[in-house]
């Protein structure tokens, strides 16, 4: 037990424990948190997917649950000083529905918007979506998510007609003969999974990495291939290439169980390795070992994540080696496939429920006159009330206070100061609305800017659902109840919602002395239940039929097994650890190809910005760092940002270890430490994004987005490096 993962025990807490889960990243490593005399702790669970393992981060998660930077009152920023002041939850939630309605009367119903989080439970996702869609009555909602891995999302629907990031239980990796990781770095990101990957190489199997850098996964890896960033697609069509010259393709399987093979089989004929090669750097050795051992192994496996996500083609990207899977026969073949290691810690269900811009729950489009129906009935609501889609994350951002855009915006969970490409110009954009709302635990950097800050519980606070990476679905349950002064975010839902109806219905008819139905505050507060329990019932309603059907899926069955797989659609009915054994989720049955080809990334390098630049995360840090950055143990562990070059590069800008340098792209400048490294290419800079103020690597990163899934860049732009 490390001294960070104490806390003071609450007031009159009895000694008690809680099985539950990690409230960091997507692997949601089980743990046990434990109250008693000598405060909040936290204790490895044995569960399947981390098998007892937790990181640093899982293990001092319980330190913030007292942490002097709390939020234990609402905040409200004064007009004439511009600071933000304590006031009562009366004061600013009537301040937010006050701000909400005059913006929406100004206006329209689509200037006020909802900004949600890819670690927001099941429960609040719903909520929030619905929220938008009958509370708020705006198309505009979107999440962080999209930062995180829509485009293997898009991919994933458009081959397979299902997204769910592993379609297979995680246990598999450990079987596989061949396991290739396209940008992926577990061992920092989630290192419990590691277990799985040397159980896989103790098996005899082998591991190759594809990673511009030699990343502490890489540095496990039978064989590392390091290409310029960016060039991940073409490395994919040239393995495809060999494979299909080598006699490796599955034809039985590409004849029985797929469409549009051709056209793929076509565009890879130009993708000779040499020609790969020179693109990105990667021998052509090396590709025909990687081809050979996915070719000829029994049980193989693909995963992508961020590397190969993070670009301005993103989607034909991770195309690519879905493409490279089907060719080979591995999707729905026992201990083979293709996956996606999702980021977030609900990142798979914060998708799924309806906080997408072109979603509703269930996985289902807002644009399908079914679905609409379905969901419109479960809600108590005509079908043709709920708008219609609202746009990605980005779009939406970059839209806020400009002219026709949102003026007002309410962020949950997410703190896109820090974590949106291009965010100064975000930030700017935060400054030029009407009313800013955040809710959040802490005082974020976004939350510093809002008009109203709401304080809300931690993930050992309230009970609730999320899902794994593996499509999992998993029990958090509270240890204890939020401090005084806190609520959770479906109270403040619930309340916003009652709020609005009351203003709204006074505002429509003010002279309706005699009202046949109900008051409106109560019908609206009968709709947003603040009670978990209650909206994840009313959230298997309404993914019935859908792709991501919970609809059997109880929490009493999930205590019972461990977590429960979607789809589940029947409680007497089994789950599904496993999709696409004997048919993928498309009308025919069958998955498809689409011919994918390299393009240059949105930004490429010149005389001015000479470098190529990356972004990425370290162990000790999550995300925009809002909570690991205020750990006095992760704070040690990775205090600040840095700026990874190799050492020829250093000397070719004079530059030693340490000393402080300033990265300038066409859209702005961050400022770190030096940090030489071998395991960089000499033409690439990396810097982790999980800082802020003159360390944030998003100041710099590319706002251009990836067409069909509106994922941002963040992977590479074009840089200079001087010595600051
Ligand atoms: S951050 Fe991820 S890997 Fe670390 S303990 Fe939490 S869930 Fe596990």
């Amino acid at each position: 037990m490390t001294d960070g993962a104490r806390s003071a025990t609450p007031p009159g807490l009895t000694p008690r424990e809680v099985a539950t889960h990690c409230p960091y990243c997507a692997l949601q490593c089980g743990m046990t948190l434990r109250a008693d005399d000598a405060g909040v702790t936290v204790h490895p669970r044995e569960f399947p997917t981390n098998r007892g393992g937790l990181c640093q981060k899982g293990w001092t998660a319980a330190e913030l649950l007292d942490h002097p930077d709390r939020l234990t009152t609402p905040l409200v920023r004064d007009a004439a000083t511009g600071e933000l002041h304590p006031a009562s939850w009366d004061t600013a939630l009537d301040r937010v529905v006050a701000g909400i309605r005059a913006v929406q009367h100004d206006a329209g119903r689509d200037a006020v918007a909802v900004f949600g989080g890819g670690g927001l439970t099941n429960e609040k996702a719903y909520a929030l979506g619905k929220f938008a869609r009958i509370g708020l009555r705006t198309r505009h909602i979107d999440y962080n998510g999209r930062f995180c891995m829509s485009s293997a999302a898009a991919a994933g629907m458009r081959a397979f007609g299902i997204d769910r990031g592993l379609p297979f239980p995680l246990a598999d990796l450990g079987r596989a003969d061949t396991l290739l990781l396209v940008g992926a770095n577990p061992a920092e990101t989630m290192p419990p999974l590691v277990r799985w990957l040397t159980e896989q190489r103790r098996n005899g199997g082998k591991l190759i990495v594809i990673d511009p850098r030699v990343t502490a996964t890489a540095r496990q890896a039978d064989l590392h291939l390091q290409p310029l960033p960016g060039t991940d697609l073409a490395v994919a069509n040239a393995l495809l290439h060999i494979a299909l010259t080598e006699g490796w393709v599955d034809r039985d399987y590409v004849a029985d169980r797929t469409t549009g093979f051709d056209a793929v089989r076509r565009g890879v004929a130009a993708w000779w390795p040499a020609r790969a090669e020179q693109l990105s750097g990667v021998p052509v050795a090396d590709l025909e070992a990687t081809a050979r051992a996915l070719g000829t192994g029994g049980r193989v496996i693909i995963l992508t994540a961020r590397g190969a996500e993070q670009h301005a083609k993103g989607v034909d990207t991770v195309t690519a080696y879905v493409n490279l899977a089907l060719a080979l026969g591995l999707p729905g073949r026992d201990g083979s496939g293709y996956g996606c290691l999702t980021g977030q810690g609900n990142g798979q269900g914060g998708r799924e429920h309806g906080q997408k811009a072109d979603q509703l729950p269930g996985y289902r489009r807002i644009d399908d006159p079914v679905a609409r129906e379905h969901v419109a009935g479960v809600w108590g609501v005509p079908a043709d009330e709920l708008p219609g889609p609202g746009v990605p994350a980005y779009q939406l951002l970059d839209s806020l206070g400009t002219p026709g855009g949102p003026r007002a915006l309410l962020v949950f969970g997410s703190n896109p100061v820090v974590s949106a490409p291009r965010a100064a110009r975000i930030e700017g954009r935060l400054r030029d609305l009407d009313l800013l709302v955040v809710a959040d635990l802490l005082l974020s950097e976004t939350a510093a800017l809002a008009d109203v800050v709401l304080p809300t519980a931690q993930w050992a606070e309230e009970d609730g659902t999320m899902t794994n990476l593996e499509g999992r679905v998993l029990r958090r349950r509270a240890l204890r109840p939020p401090p005084p002064g806190v609520r959770t975010d479906l109270a403040i839902i619930s309340d916003l919602a009652a709020r609005l109806a009351d203003a709204e219905s006074t505002d429509v008819d003010p002279s309706d002395a005699n009202p046949t139905s109900a008051r409106p505050a109560a019908v609206a507060a009968a709709r947003f239940p603040a009670d978990p329990a209650a909206v994840f019932a009313e959230l298997r309603r309404a993914s019935a039929g859908g792709a991501a059907d919970y609809a059997g899926i109880s929490w009493d069955r999930i205590d019972a097994d461990d977590g429960v797989y979607w789809p589940c659609p029947t409680e007497d009915g089994p789950d599904t650890p496993r999709l696409f054994a004997d048919r993928f989720a498309t009308a025919d049955g069958r998955a498809r190809f689409h011919p994918v080809d390299h393009r240059p990334a949105a930004e490429e390098v010149c005389a001015t910005y000479p470098l190529h630049f990356t972004t990425g995360r370290v162990l000790a840090q999550y995300q925009s760092g809002a909570q690991t950055r205020r750990v006095a143990a992760l704070r040690r562990a990775a205090p600040e940002a840095f700026v990874e070059l190799h050492p020829d590069l250093a000397t070719r800008l004079g530059i030693d270890d340490g000393d402080p340098v300033r990265v300038t792209s066409r859209r702005g400048e961050f400022r770190a430490p030096a940090r030489l490294s071998a395991g960089i290419r000499p033409d690439t800079v990396f810097a982790p994004f999980h800082y802020a103020g003159a360390g944030r690597a998003n100041s710099v990163t590319n706002d251009a987005v990836d067409p069909i899934s509106g994922m941002p860049e963040f992977k590479i732009c074009a840089v200079r490096v001087e010595k600051a």
